[in-house]
């Protein structure tokens, strides 16, 4: 098909696999270019890092995904940079892929304000590497545990500390507190998981800021049922190997998950384009990058004010939403209409799930909590992941832990072969 209008769609993420759905049918080839060969469910990456999913429940390689569409070639590859003049994409190997629209969908990743030594000791959680990273540290952690003499070593083999206290701290905290003080209750014979300490650490005022205060509020006491020490105003200082550090107070813990900050991929650099603190690009209020009408900026990577006078917010929805819009606006162009028209964004509402009974939901117009709001979460997430398959498979999941409490992930895979290790 060398004649049809060439798309490229840097990223197969919620943005980019959007885009390329709603181009189904349109007179386009499609090259969709990603660093990883699945697109991922992020919003269920932290029940894959505390056990309670296997991988391939929450992930589907691209490929599969486009299978059927004859007009789109998915290609493994890392993107490093943009010929403007030239509209193609640089890849990291040397090679180029050339564009008569480019569409970057490329996300975002977690930010350390600056403070990128912290990484080693408090991985954040993005990709499924982070979260079987951090399901291996939690268990590692009980297993050295397990075998420790001296008790302040234990304790601090029995300390987690998640810093941030937006829906992943929340939701990774309470599955934390789940996983120790349940369902590992009875399997290790030294310790008991019920002594552990699951530490939520936040440097505002309150949990979920973007959730009415009221919700703020119910998390906060939902989590303290469950057994989780939260600590508001509290910004963290230092991580390092020995623990977290708070104001002039340090806490020793061996897991610390960081969900605190997030920082878009460089393409604003690729671009030379205006961006934000976060690095996300500034865009046209049609998604272009300024003077670029065929190069569009969706998601993660991009920021536009759009809800009520704010930038639409990180979350799943908008990047779908501006990539369906990216797709509409294609079809248009080549139609022949060219009139730009403003990417106009629909917040349906804000989810948190607190363990495996409570969560919170905010749609604005109308605010639920507790059990009646986990069923409302986990309805939708299912109804959101893709197939039939992963939807029976991760709703027999839940319901198999929801009745035995019984998390059949509980692996450790990648383990360092150091002889000091269990
Ligand atoms: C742990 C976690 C939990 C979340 N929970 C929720 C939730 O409950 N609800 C919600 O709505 N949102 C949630 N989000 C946010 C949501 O996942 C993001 O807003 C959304 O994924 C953004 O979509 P995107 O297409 O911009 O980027 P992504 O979905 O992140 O996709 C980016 C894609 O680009 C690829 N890529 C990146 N750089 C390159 C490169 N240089 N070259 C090639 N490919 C590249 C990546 O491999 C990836 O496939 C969560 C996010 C995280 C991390």
């Amino acid at each position: 098909m060398p004649g049809l209008h060439h798309v490229v769609i840097v990223g197969a993420g919620f943005g980019g696999l959007s885009a390329a759905q709603e181009l189904a049918g349109a007179a386009v080839r499609i090259t969709i270019i990603d660093q990883r060969n699945h697109h991922l469910f992020q919003p269920l990456l932290y029940q894959v890092g505390t056990a309670a999913l296997a991988t391939s429940e929450i992930a589907w390689p691209i490929r599969f995904l486009m299978r059927k569409r004859k007009e789109v070639t998915t290609l493994l590859g890392t993107v490093c940079g943009v010929d403007m003049r030239n509209r193609c994409v640089k890849l990291q190997d040397g090679a180029t892929v050339a564009f008569d629209t480019l569409v970057l969908a490329t996300g975002a990743r977690h930010a350390y304000f600056g403070h990128d030594e912290w990484e080693p000791f408090a991985p954040g959680l993005k990709t499924l590497e982070d979260a079987t990273s951090i399901r291996r540290r939690v268990l590692l952690s009980l297993e050295r545990a397990e075998r420790e003499t001296d008790p302040a070593r234990r304790a601090a083999l029995l300390t987690f500390a998640i810093v941030g206290g937006g829906p992943t701290g929340v939701e990774l905290a309470g599955a934390i507190v789940e996983l120790v003080y349940q369902n590992l209750v009875g399997e290790f014979r030294r310790i008991d998981t019920r002594k552990a300490r699951v530490l939520l650490i936040e440097a505002g005022p309150r949990l979920l800021p973007a959730f009415a205060p009221d919700l703020s509020a119910y998390a906060l006491r939902a989590l303290d049922r469950l057994g989780v020490e939260v600590q508001l105003g509290s910004p963290v200082t230092d991580c390092n190997s020995s623990g977290v550090r708070i104001g002039d107070q340090t806490v020793a813990a061996d897991v610390i998950v960081w969900a605190a900050g997030v920082r878009a991929s460089p393409a604003a650099a690729w671009l030379d384009a205006p961006s934000d603190p976060a690095g996300r690009v500034k865009v046209e209020p049609d998604l272009t990058v300024q003077g670029h009408p065929e190069i569009f900026v969706i998601g993660d990577a991009a920021t536009i004010n759009v809800w009520h006078g704010k930038p639409a917010p990180g979350i799943a929805p908008a990047a779908k939403q501006q990539g369906i819009y990216v797709a509409r606006t294609i079809k248009r162009r080549l139609r022949g209409d060219s009139q730009p028209r403003a990417f106009r964004y629909r917040h349906a509402g804000d989810l948190a799930t607190i363990g495996k009974r409570s969560a919170v939901i905010d749609f604005g117009w109308c605010k639920l909590k507790g059990w009646l709001a986990w069923w409302v979460w986990g309805l939708a997430h299912i109804y959101f992941l893709i197939g039939l398959r992963n939807r029976l498979a991760v709703a027999l999941s839940w319901l198999w832990i929801y009745l035995t409490g019984n998390r059949s992930a509980c692996l450790i895979t990648q383990v360092d072969h150091n002889p000091k290790s269990p």
